[in-house]
């Protein structure tokens, strides 16, 4: 049985409910294949990065 990745639509290679299935809550679980949740990972390290800079960039720039 193969399943398919939620976002981009590929069949998950070697799919491991560990690593690929995310349950939302009662209703909602999603299959995410590694491609994608390195492309995650990836978006959430950019958004962090400009949400909370880094410490040298809060002594340079003062508390927002
Ligand atoms: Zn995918």
């Amino acid at each position: 049985m193969e399943i398919d990745c939620t976002l981009c639509k590929k069949p998950i290679d070697k799919y491991h409910p560990e690593f690929n299935h995310l349950e939302i809550d009662d209703s909602h679980a999603i299959d995410v294949c590694p491609e994608c949740v390195d492309k995650l990972i990836k978006w959430q390290q950019r958004t962090f990065a400009k949400l909370f800079p880094t410490k040298a960039m809060k002594e340079r720039y003062g508390k927002i």
